[in-house]
């Protein structure tokens, strides 16, 4: 099994050099077999047997496109297929259907559960291959659209686009699930000695070093870290409560010193720190977001104020 990017928090994942990823699913391993020899030596190919299984692939570790039995025992393949359009994180992945009989009614069922295309049974390896080359090409057009669109070119996090968008949506979904809702602002220390004393190269060099560290300290799948502009960054921490969210943000403070990244100039410490803002949003019915952002920012002024290198932390209150 593959693992997944470490920066799990974006939807999609891009490396221009990986192969691409099939996943095969047919419950005769014979069928599974054939297609695999066609794929093997160009692409890696995973396998499952049962739509079940392809679903838990899918969403472990999405491949880039999948080839679908229509007919299978227990959950066929236009379910499956369905069930992939239905989730956001499976959504885009393109299906093409492998289909036993050539009857125009299963076509149509074919195009509507969300194939991009479908092959007859017995497969032809030419026929298959080029299209599934058609399908990874616009696939991985769409990925690197989205990459541009939405990752951070210098520290490649999720950028403020991605972040704003992502923070609406877990906005709605917290509130609608009555769920809590934190966010942690964060800002270098003292950045502007540092590049001024160490260069701009060296100030890109250490935001790079920074972001690795906070998203690796926000491990949840629907924890987000981006760059919120400048030496300033946001983690998004939905369904966790005032103690954790202020665990956590000790924790990254921690991690930042940790790196001992030099910085002679600093007024707190002699290496790179952070100042953080915890604004936590308790389960209220009725919360504007913006409110959390200011609630976050506040708390961070107040970090550096009181002598930065630490962490403070606010609750939103209910609007009535
Ligand atoms: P404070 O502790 O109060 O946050 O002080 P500070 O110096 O970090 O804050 P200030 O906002 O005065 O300066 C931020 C600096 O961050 C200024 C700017 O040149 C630098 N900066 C912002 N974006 C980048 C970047 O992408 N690369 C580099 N190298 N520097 C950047
Ligand atoms: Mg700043
Ligand atoms: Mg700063």
């Amino acid at each position: 099994m593959i693992t997944r990017h470490p920066q799990s928090s974006l939807p999609f994942e891009f490396d221009r050099h990986r192969r691409a990823r099939l996943l095969v699913v047919d419950d005769q391993p014979v069928n599974v077999q054939a297609i695999h020899q066609i794929f093997a030596a160009t692409h890696d190919v995973f396998m499952a047997t049962s739509g079940e299984q392809a679903l838990i692939f899918c969403r472990k570790t999405p491949p880039d496109l999948v080839l679908l039995d229509v007919v299978m025992h227990g959950m066929s393949g236009l379910e499956v297929c369905r069930s992939l359009k239905r989730r956001p994180d499976t959504q885009d992945i393109p299906v093409i259907f492998v289909t036993g009989h050539e009857q125009p009614d299963e076509e149509t069922a074919c195009w509507e559960a969300g194939g991009v295309d479908f092959v007859n049974k017995p497969v032809n390896p030419t026929t298959l291959r080029n299209r599934v080359r058609a399908h990874l090409t616009l696939k991985l057009q769409a990925d690197l659209l989205r990459e541009m669109a939405f990752v951070d070119g210098l520290t490649g996090v999720a950028n403020r686009r991605f972040f704003d968008e992502r923070l609406e949506a877990e906005w709605r979904r917290c509130t609608r699930s009555q769920l809590p809702l934190a966010l942690i602002m964060a800002d270098v220390d003292f950045f502007k000695r540092y590049n001024d004393r160490y260069g701009h190269q060296a100030g890109d060099d250490c935001l790079c070093r920074v972001a690795a560290a906070l998203r690796l300290g926000l491990k949840r799948p629907y924890d987000l870290v981006a760059r919120y502009g400048g030496e300033e960054f946001v983690g998004i921490l939905p369904d966790t409560d005032l103690a954790g969210a202020s665990a956590i943000a000790h924790s990254l403070e921690r991690a930042v010193r940790g790196l001992q990244i030099e910085h002679a100039d600093s007024s707190v410490e002699k290496v790179v720190t952070i100042s953080l803002g915890v604004g936590y949003a308790p389960p209220w019915p009725v919360r504007p977001a913006e409110s959390l952002i200011a609630l976050a920012d506040a708390q961070l002024y107040r970090a550096k104020q009181e002598g930065r290198a630490r962490v403070c932390s606010g609750v939103l209150e209910e609007k009535s």
